[in-house]
């Protein structure tokens, strides 16, 4: 049955958290969460919800976004003038539209050389289902229909559909919703942390070496591409050895395999760079972008294609793929000015600055019994919880405890991934909310137990 429309827009707080439970499916809500947060109001780091609570986002609306922060006039001004003038024509076949043309112009400019060719998407999912089937299509037209095959990595989240979904590389995503992507071979990611995955050796000699044993055993002429995240971001924000991407792309090249890198996370100033996969040494053919490109105020992602591979899938028939919304006007509209945003205010600056004052001030955090390793990478950071340092054993207990408690008693949004507590906040923080950030932490972290539990206050 259909909800009363006569309700205000901000109805009592209570009455909005039972309609939600009553109407709305949440994506990953365990059925044991019972509680809510309706989020109702945003500016620059902070957020406000249905109660009044004030909170400060260290975690980009709780999803690693919102590069340019909450609720800036600049971009509702850009989708309303886009809206009034042409909110949507299809951008399928022969028919475009300025805004799509002029962004994807733009993003060819900050690409990588000889990355000139953008398709565009909602999200990130999206982004790299498109990655995959450009990259098959391609070996498909160049006369190597058996190359099919995709290299992922464990502990990898490239996303929910059935193809980033397979390619993701741990069980939650998969689990009962199967039969799974066939051809998706994960190999083991790089987590210089957890030297007792690769046997005594350096991380980089394990991994290439078995990415290597990978290739041989399914034939090289059956894999279209290896996907990764430059640096992972679920997994924790793990940032791989210096010379892993350089020499995973050496072993890729040789072998003809494509290399799509998920920047979903990464890209568009987060690590303070536009593509973190081009610092890394990725030398990407595929980048998967999404999130910060609108920081959040429209669904939009790109999908940036190598101009010999966008030649490929663009002949004959051209690409059969594509979303109702591709290139929507007023998404790439809003992605323009959301650009200027980040250039003008220097914003990729910014993101540095930021990781440098998580560094200092997340500094005491290392001294705590149940910190495993602190990382940083840009504005975006992780806290690995171990139950004790000698066994690295993940304290998954530890990271939700510390996460609620962030949130309950400091009012800071974090995100625990596995053991790890993250955050990724608008580039616009603060110094001041940084130092706010990393002192909640700290403090909080200061009273975890080994067993993950919290000591009181
Ligand atoms: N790749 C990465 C690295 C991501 O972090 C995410 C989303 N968190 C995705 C892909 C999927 O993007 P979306 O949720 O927009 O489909």
């Amino acid at each position: 049955m259909a909800a009363s429309a006569d309700l205000p827009i901000q109805a009592p707080a209570s009455e909005l958290k039972d309609r939600d439970r009553k109407y709305v499916i949440h994506p990953h809500q365990r059925a044991d969460r019972d509680e809510r947060h309706i989020i109702v109001r945003g500016k620059g780091s902070t957020v406000w919800d249905a109660e009044g609570n004030e909170y400060l986002d260290a975690m980009g609306s709780a999803n690693w976004m919102g590069q340019v922060g909450h609720a800036r006039p600049e971009l509702a001004e850009a989708a309303a003038e886009q809206m009034a003038e042409l909110q949507y024509f299809t951008g399928f076949d022969v028919y475009s539209n300025e805004p799509s043309i002029r962004l994807a112009e733009r993003l060819a400019g900050l690409a990588p050389e000889g990355i000139d060719r953008v398709f565009f998407t909602n999200g990130g999912s999206e982004g790299v289902d498109s990655a995959f089937k450009a990259a098959r299509l391609f070996h498909f037209r160049r006369g190597e229909p058996d190359r099919t095959w995709i290299i992922s990595r464990r502990l990898a989240y490239h996303g929910c559909t059935y193809g980033s979904g397979t390619a993701s590389g741990f069980d939650l995503v998969q689990h009962g919703f199967g039969p799974n992507l066939p051809n998706v071979e994960k190999v083991t990611p790089p987590l210089p942390f957890h030297s007792e995955l690769y046997g005594g050796q350096h991380p980089t000699d394990f991994l290439v070496n078995e990415l290597e044993q990978t290739i041989e055993r399914i034939g090289a002429g059956n894999i279209a591409a290896m996907i990764g995240e430059p640096v992972m971001g679920g997994a924790g924000v793990v940032p791989p050895p210096d010379d892993y991407w350089p020499r995973i792309r050496e072993v890729l090249s040789a072998h003809g395999i494509l290399l799509i890198a998920d920047e979903v996370v990464t890209s568009y100033g987060r690590t303070g760079v536009w593509f973190e996969s081009q610092r890394r040494g990725m030398n990407a053919d595929i980048i998967v972008t999404s999130k910060g490109l609108t920081s959040g105020y429209m669904p939009l992602g790109a999908v940036l294609i190598r101009n010999g591979i966008a030649d490929a899938i663009t002949e004959a028939e051209g690409f059969f793929h594509g979303h109702t919304y591709f290139g929507h006007p007023v998404a790439c509209a809003v992605a323009m000015a959301n650009l200027d945003v980040l250039e003008r205010e220097g914003l990729l600056d910014r993101a540095k600055q930021i990781g440098e004052w998580f560094e200092a001030d997340l500094a005491p955090a290392r001294e705590f019994p149940t910190v495993g390793e602190v990382r940083v990478a840009g504005a975006t950071a992780g806290i690995e919880l171990v139950a004790d340092r000698q066994s690295r054993e993940p304290l998954l207990a530890g990271a939700a405890a510390v996460s609620a408690e962030l949130r309950r008693a400091h009012h800071v949004i974090v995100r625990d991934y596995n053991a790890t507590v993250v955050l990724a906040p608008p580039l616009v923080l603060e110094r001041s909310q940084a130092r706010q950030i990393s002192e909640a932490i700290v403090e909080v972290v200061s009273r975890l137990r080994g067993d993950g539990t919290l000591s009181p206050r």
